[in-house]
């Protein structure tokens, strides 16, 4: 071997599905069901410790049902499973966790975890891609692909936005992802950031334990009357994330499109005052913020529920980001790098056509393979 030649690959495989929540799994049974097999041509990885995708890492609270619906996944109900069926008094991710782990298993999908991909790669003279990947024991290994289907989320990138005072402040801070429970702030003050539902569940779980909060949104909440995501507003808001992902932009949130829906629950926060919000404040000080009309609120804690962005830093050798800071990607597939599709991406996002997406993406995965 010479100095420069790319180290050995360990594997050959023809697809690598990189993320196993819904989106990726979603793939993989499509794929499987067009003829591929799990574990040598077909190879699901996720860095995560248990079955669920994000949702495992949900705090103890969520319950199914809470935020919006969540769609089963292809071939879930010919095994007996339906999430409306399922039991609305124990925690979204255990509930989830044990439907994907059942699923994973009816369809011997043979999910690696946690094994972690670092990087996505061109090999020099080739047509295949590289997957690199670290295992719990920091082993690594390279596997080698026609095709690279990315599920990877963003629930690993939560994104708090910058304002000034953010590093002076001297209460606690936490984003989505480092919420536990809210317990843990009995008897405080709260300042709530953001317009989703995760932001809506903090404020009625904070009520319930006696934390005395407020609520802050960069745009005024829209509620929409129906229970559930009226269809118009859900297309709408799908379409611009389309758009988004086409331009190359980064993506805007599915709820900013479509208004919450109020639910029973949400109609009793509304009517106790619990889900009043303030326009977004001014900058945080020492020891709370400040409004744009100079009110200083005190805080304990500061809870940013600011939203996510897609996890794509594994594929940064492929160098496919835009300067708006997406990837340009149509109908599930990266322009750029047309052996690299995006699950979950876009208008994919959510549950919202997720399962379509996947056979979709799956049917297009196997063109490629078989070739012209
Ligand atoms: P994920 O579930 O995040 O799965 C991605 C997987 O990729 C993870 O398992 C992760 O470990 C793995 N991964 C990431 N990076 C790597 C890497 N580099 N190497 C290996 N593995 C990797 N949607 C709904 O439809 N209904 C709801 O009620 C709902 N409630 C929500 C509540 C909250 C608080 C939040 C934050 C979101 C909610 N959503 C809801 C949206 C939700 O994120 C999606 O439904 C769904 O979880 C997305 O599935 P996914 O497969 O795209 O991503």
């Amino acid at each position: 071997m010479t100095d420069d030649a790319p180290p050995p690959v360990d594997q050959h495989a023809r697809v690598v599905v990189i993320g196993a929540g819904q989106a990726g799994l979603s793939v993989g049974y499509h794929l499987r069901r067009l003829g591929l097999t799990p574990g040598s041509d077909l190879v699901l990885l996720d860095r995560a410790p248990g079955t669920g995708g994000a949702w495992q890492f949900r705090w103890e609270a969520l319950r199914l049902g809470a935020a919006h619906r969540v769609h089963d996944l292809p071939g879930m109900n010919a095994m007996g499973l339906r999430f409306d069926d399922a039991d609305r008094s124990r925690p979204a991710r255990d509930v989830v966790g044990e439907y994907y782990r059942r699923f994973e298993q009816h369809y011997d999908l043979r999910v690696r975890r946690p094994v972690s991909v670092s990087s996505v790669s061109r090999i020099d003279g080739t047509e295949e891609l590289c997957v690199a990947t670290t295992n719990a024991d920091g082993g690594t290994a390279r596997i080698a692909a026609e095709v690279v289907v990315n599920a990877s989320g963003t629930w690993g990138t939560p994104f708090v936005p910058w304002y000034p005072g953010r590093d002076v402040f001297r209460g606690r801070q936490v984003d989505t992802t480092e919420y536990r429970s809210a317990k843990e702030f009995a008897g405080q003050d709260v300042v709530v950031v953001g317009g989703g539902t995760s932001a809506i569940g903090f404020l009625l779980e904070l009520d319930g334990v006696g934390a005395r909060t407020r609520w802050f949104t960069r745009r005024p909440m829209v509620w929409s009357e129906s229970a559930s995501l009226d269809l118009e507003s859900a297309v709408a808001a799908v379409d611009e994330q389309d758009r988004a992902a086409r331009a190359g932009e980064t993506l805007p949130s599915i709820v900013s499109g479509t208004g919450v829906p109020v639910s029973r629950r949400i109609r009793a926060g509304l009517d106790r005052g619990v889900l009043r919000e303030s326009p977004m404040f001014a900058r945080l000080d020492e020891t709370g913020v400040v409004t744009a009309d100079g009110e200083h609120v005190h805080a304990d804690a500061v809870i940013w529920a600011t939203g996510f962005r897609a996890d794509l830093r594994h594929l940064a050798p492929l160098h496919l980001r835009t300067a708006a800071g997406g990837i340009v990607v149509e109908d599930g597939r990266s322009v750029d790098e047309p052996r690299l599709f995006l699950a979950g991406y876009g208008p994919r996002a959510s549950t919202i056509g997720a399962n379509r997406a996947g056979r979709r993406i799956a049917r297009q995965v196997m063109d490629v393979l078989i070739g012209p």
